[in-house]
């Protein structure tokens, strides 16, 4: 079934509470990761770190997922850091988009990997896995980061070294960036690990943690509440026993409406 539609045809069927956008870009990056970016409603506002509700009208209905926005709110672009599932109702037609093509995205963002949610400190670690790594794409391209946390530590787990390639690339491009560059140089530490191949750095991040070597590889001290703060994003499984570790350490958890000193999203439902 081809679901894709050119962004121009749809736009006077919009579905209710939804823009139509038209995707400017498309990468892949493996058989299951792909990035997109897509033009951003003029009226659309976010705050870094947040998700919103994007899709595609299948069947003649608008179909909706939960997506981080992987770029900051200052960029005039959205992007997106996306899984392919193989028979995924929304990403088996996703993963197809080529420029000029419609996505739908709901008018409201929302999340809790936001700066509002955590207190000042010295030092923000951004734990990530696969996916998950997305709002902290959009996180560590704001100045805001740079201006609240002296260091900007991000992890990114993957099971295979090709899967880093999106963020890998992505810091690259942020230390090299005219706007946040020098920041970034300066400030940004970006730690890649992986489970299923070698690699300089390997094993579950949880694992890295509670045995210390994350510490000693990054030559920084163990979890202080007092100066540390954590954003987590991932599977279920990571987001319990990275959260469970934070607390272990003295950290507590924050939201919206009472920031603290870590908060956790996760980076799909399953
Ligand atoms: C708050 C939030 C933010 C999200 N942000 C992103 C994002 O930035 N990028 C993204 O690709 N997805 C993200 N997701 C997941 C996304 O909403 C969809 O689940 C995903 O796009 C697959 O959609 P689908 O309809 O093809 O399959 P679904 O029916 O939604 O999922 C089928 C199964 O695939 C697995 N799965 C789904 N998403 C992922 C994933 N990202 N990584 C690994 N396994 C997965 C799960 O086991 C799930 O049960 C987010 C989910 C939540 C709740």
């Amino acid at each position: 079934m081809n679901v894709l539609a050119k962004a121009a045809d749809l736009e006077a069927s919009a579905p209710a509470g939804a823009y139509v956008q038209e995707v400017t870009s498309v990468q892949h990056y493996t058989d299951n990761l792909f990035k997109f970016r897509m033009t951003r409603p003029e009226s659309f506002r976010f705050r870094s770190g947040e998700f919103v509700m994007i899709g595609l009208m299948i069947d003649g209905k608008p179909l909706y997922r939960a997506y981080s926005i992987a770029s900051p709110s200052w960029d005039e672009e959205l992007e997106f850091f996306s899984i392919k599932v193989p028979d995924g109702p929304l990403t088996q037609y996703l993963q197809q988009i080529k420029p000029g093509d419609a996505v739908l995205m709901k008018k409201k963002s929302t999340g809790t990997l936001v700066h509002d949610a955590l207190i000042p400190g010295k030092r923000v670690y951004m734990f990530s896995t696969g996916t998950g790594f997305a709002p902290f794409a959009s996180l560590i391209r704001d100045p805001e980061t740079y201006e609240k946390f002296d260091q900007v530590i991000v992890t990114h787990t993957c099971r295979e070294v090709s899967e880093l390639k999106y963020g890998l690339d992505l810091v690259e491009a942020t230390k090299n960036d005219p706007l946040i560059g020098e920041m970034a140089q300066a400030q940004l530490v970006h730690y890649a690990s992986v489970t299923r191949e070698d690699y300089p750095f390997k094993g579950r991040i949880t694992d890295l943690i509670a045995n210390g070597k994350l510490f000693d590889d990054l030559g920084v001290p163990r979890l202080d509440p007092a100066i540390d703060r954590g954003m987590i994003c991932g599977s279920m499984e990571m987001l319990k026993d990275t959260k469970d570790l934070l607390e272990k350490a003295g950290l507590t958890e924050g939201a919206n409406n009472k920031p603290a000193e870590f908060v956790v999203e996760r980076a799909f439902v399953g």
